[in-house]
């Protein structure tokens, strides 16, 4: 059998001005969080997503936490989470001494189910945690609705989802405050880096006090508040003004790869499960994801094995929340989310994929499945 290099399940991608940027840096000596590159990628960010103002940070998890502290989410409180996440979403708001109350998904999406929040909400619940899963944005108009009636915060966790679209309108505008990751395997990556996007004046100015150790704007070594240095470098911006400025190219190889999937795919619908998207919605296809039905006689994890062994890479559902030890809860009071964690896998999904990798792909789950049928 010949050996066909792995396909890996993710990968970043440098088209453009990366280096040029980066060499700058180091020859102007700019390398921390002062710089020419922090200003003009959140400049660009900002406007990519159509709001006022864009503050970077050190990572996708900060910048939640500074989301939720700018609202002055603190001990004691609650803040609604969607069970099916990633654990970021849940540990910034435990990093406040908050609680984090977990929600089922829908069964479509996986998103939170917006028709299960109002049974979590109690007077110590500030806030509605969002999380776009894998790139499908969330119903934000329920979501909304349920918020501006118990006087709650919504806060995007849209990390997965750069560019995604609800009836629309760009994910990191659908809520209150909204933040990004540019971890390494994310649409667009700086590395590590986070930005946390709002068009409140006040709030904005805020979070920039917080992410810089709480150092007054207008007088030096003065700190009028215990701040966090989760700066970003002028070296993570250069990454990600160039990538910024490729951001239509990313996002529509992302959509040419999920096409290819849905074409090669379709043909396999007795064993397995595409992902839905609703009319309403434009997925960012973060990472396209397939359930196995019961005609597939291995589990999940076997399936994953024999696809590894065919050299292709794969990666698990997170597991939710409610199951990991650090948050356990009764178990039972999610079936849906305990579900598609039982039964769904990420497939490779990145730009550098060309049709013959997804139609090789598609070729070994036919493999893996009919193999099992016979
Ligand atoms: C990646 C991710 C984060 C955290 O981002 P980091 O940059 O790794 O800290 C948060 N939430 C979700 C849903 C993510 O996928």
């Amino acid at each position: 059998m010949n050996k066909r290099t792995k396909i890996q399940v993710a990968s970043p991608i440098f088209i453009g001005n990366e280096n040029k940027y980066l060499t700058e840096c180091i020859e102007s000596g700019w390398i921390s969080s002062n710089g020419r590159f922090i200003k003009a990628f959140e400049e660009q960010f900002a406007e990519f997503c159509g709001t006022k103002h864009a503050i970077t940070c050190s990572n996708g998890t900060a910048a939640l936490h500074l989301a939720l502290l700018v609202y002055g989410i603190g001990i004691g409180d609650e803040v609604i989470v969607p069970t099916l996440t990633y654990v970021a979403s849940a540990n910034a708001v435990t990093y406040c001494g908050a609680h984090p109350v977990f929600v089922d998904s829908e069964a479509n999406t996986w998103n939170i189910n917006p028709e299960l929040i109002e049974a979590k909400i109690t007077d110590k619940t500030k806030g509605i945690i969002v999380v776009h899963l894998y790139g499908h944005p969330v119903d934000m108009d329920a979501v909304n609705t349920i918020a501006r009636k118990h006087n709650l915060v919504v806060i995007e966790d849209a990390a997965e989802a750069h560019g995604a679209l609800y009836k629309g309108k760009i994910a990191g505008s659908l809520g209150d405050i909204a933040t990004f990751s540019f971890y390494g395997n994310k649409i667009i990556t700086t590395g590590e880096g986070g930005i946390v996007v709002t068009n409140d004046d006040e709030v904005a100015a805020k979070l920039r006090l917080l992410k810089g150790q709480g150092m007054s704007p207008t007088q030096r070594y003065w700190f009028p508040i215990v701040g966090y240095n989760y700066r970003m470098t002028n070296m993570q911006a250069a990454i990600g003004l160039a990538q910024i400025e490729n951001i239509d190219w990313h996002l529509s190889k992302r959509k040419e790869v999920s096409r290819l999937y849905y074409q090669y795919l379709a043909p396999l619908s007795n064993y397995i499960e595409l992902p839905v998207q609703e009319d309403w919605a434009s997925h960012s296809f973060w990472m396209y994801t397939i359930l196995l039905k019961s005609t597939v006689k291995m589990t999940r994890d076997e399936f994953m094995d024999a696809l590894d062994n065919q050299g292709v890479e794969t990666r698990p559902i997170f597991y939710p929340m409610h199951i990991l030890p650090i948050y356990q809860e009764d178990t039972n009071s999610y079936p849906v989310a305990n579900d598609v964690a039982a039964r769904g896998f990420n497939l490779p999904t990145h730009g550098l994929l060309k049709e013959e990798d997804i139609a090789f792909i598609a070729k070994q789950i036919e493999n893996i499945c009919f193999k099992l049928s016979i």
